[in-house]
């Protein structure tokens, strides 16, 4: 039930955030353009606006799930099917090989600004470890 609702768009997601207001929701109903680069049923991948490394590609799932935390037993298969596009991904941009880093922020002090599930693509250039 609580479920129906926090995902039927018309209630309050997490940070206070309506659905209807979600950047990226906005961006899987192409209210908001984007560079989008992979498009199915159930995920949406675009290139980052304000890229990071010379690949910086967002995948996302087109249902909102606000974070990490908010990953339910029902969204397992499409969160497999997130990091899998990942791959697919990095393979067609050409990175897979030499190798490339897929980050998921979650809350504040991670740096997540945008509260829709996303996994950064990043590659092009040597990743430096510890991560800043
Ligand atoms: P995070 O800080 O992990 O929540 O990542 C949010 C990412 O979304 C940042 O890398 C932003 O550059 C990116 N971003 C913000 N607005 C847009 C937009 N309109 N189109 C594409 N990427 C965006
Ligand atoms: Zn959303």
């Amino acid at each position: 039930m609580r479920k129906s609702l926090r995902n039927s768009g018309t209630d309050s997601g997490k940070k206070g955030k309506k659905m209807a207001e979600c950047l990226f929701c906005r961006i899987v109903s192409k209210k908001v353009p984007a560079k989008i680069i992979y498009d199915d049923e159930r995920i949406l991948a675009f290139e980052d606006i304000n890229p990071q490394a010379p690949v910086h590609a967002l995948v996302i799932p087109k249902k909102h799930i606000s974070t990490t935390l908010d990953i339910e037993d029902e969204d397992n298969e499409l969160i497999g099917l997130l990091f899998q596009t990942a791959g697919k991904i990095a393979k067609e941009k050409g990175i897979a090989e030499r190798g490339f880093r897929l980050v998921v922020n979650t809350n504040q002090e991670a740096g997540q600004t945008v509260y829709h599930v996303h996994i950064h693509i990043l590659g092009g250039r040597h990743m430096h470890w510890p991560p800043g």
